[in-house]
């Protein structure tokens, strides 16, 4: 396992295997979880050489209180990379990213940025992901790149730039990994004090009473959405956003059809914002 903090070195160390094996690519923000490291384990097992980035991206924070408090231990995130089969670890100062003079972006447009995250955290937010995400496909030149469901919109924005833009790497989607309890494993929840963290187990409930409710054969929206709300209000969880919307292009949905809808939520329990989601299907005839 090694540790590169440039792009020079970065591209010294994949030479060797262009043209022979594979690269994966997993870009992360650090203080890493079993999350990362599933993703980190699916590139291991689909690619030759894994690159996992460790970079806290500033120009995807629209609140630098947040970029602040965001939780960095570079030693401990090493040593579990290795752990789960990580070759190499890309650690670049933000200098590294954006050199003074920089001036580049990656925009999209339309609901898909727009939508949820995008209105919450202002249109900023994903062209700071597109534009990282592509500077780092143009450094590592991937054959696939893991990206979580957990941020199912972001995996959505992605997948839509690397078509726009014809980037020839594939978009490996990897299942959210949980805690025990259903709480969505993230970063930020090392921030969560007790009594917060027992209460945040409470939005994948909401998640999974609307999941139950589709397989029970509801589907319209307001009433999946009043599913789960009820238990994040029981339970006096503020929400930023509960909306149903379509997996593939985010605009809302009134009811489900044939095709796969997500429902998206976003919290802040205790001063610490979470999101998580879930994908419903109309449930098939009895
Ligand atoms: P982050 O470090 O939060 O930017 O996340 C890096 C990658 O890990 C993103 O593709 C996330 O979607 C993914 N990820 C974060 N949490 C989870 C989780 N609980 N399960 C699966 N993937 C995750």
């Amino acid at each position: 396992m090694r540790i590169v903090r440039t792009v020079a070195d970065l591209r010294a160390a994949l030479q060797p295997v262009r043209g022979t094996g594979t690269v994966g690519l997993v870009p992360t923000m650090g203080a890493l979880h079993e999350g990362h490291l599933e993703l980190a384990r699916r590139a291991r097992a689909g690619t030759d050489l894994v690159v996992m980035s460790i970079f806290v991206n500033p120009t995807q924070f629209n609140d630098p209180s947040d970029l602040a408090a965001y939780p960095r231990d570079e030693a401990r995130d090493v040593e579990l990379a290795g752990s789960a089969g990580v070759d190499l670890v890309f650690a670049p100062d933000v200098a590294e990213i954006y050199p003074p003079g920089f001036t580049a972006t990656v925009t999209l447009h339309g609901p898909i940025v727009e939508a949820l995250e995008g209105a919450h955290r202002g249109v900023g937010h994903f062209q700071g992901v597109t534009t990282v995400v592509a500077k780092l496909f143009g450094m590592v030149s991937p054959d696939r790149a893991y990206f979580g469901q957990k941020d199912a919109q972001q995996v959505r924005v992605v997948q839509a730039m690397v078509a726009d833009l014809n980037i020839p790497t594939e978009i490996v989607v990897v299942p959210t990994v949980r805690e025990p309890d259903g709480l969505a494993m993230s970063s930020r929840n090392r921030r969560l004090s007790p009594f917060d963290r027992a209460r945040a187990a409470h939005v994948s409930e909401a998640l999974r009473a609307a999941e139950l409710a589709a397989a029970g054969g509801i589907s319209d929206a307001g009433s999946l959405v009043h599913a789960a709300r009820k238990i994040l209000h029981d339970n006096a969880i503020d929400v930023e956003y509960l909306e149903l919307v379509d997996a593939d292009t985010f605009r809302p949905v009134p009811v489900l059809v044939t095709g796969p809808a997500v429902l998206a939520v976003a919290v802040v329990i205790g001063g610490v914002r979470l999101i998580d989601n879930v994908v419903l299907r109309l449930a098939p005839h009895p």
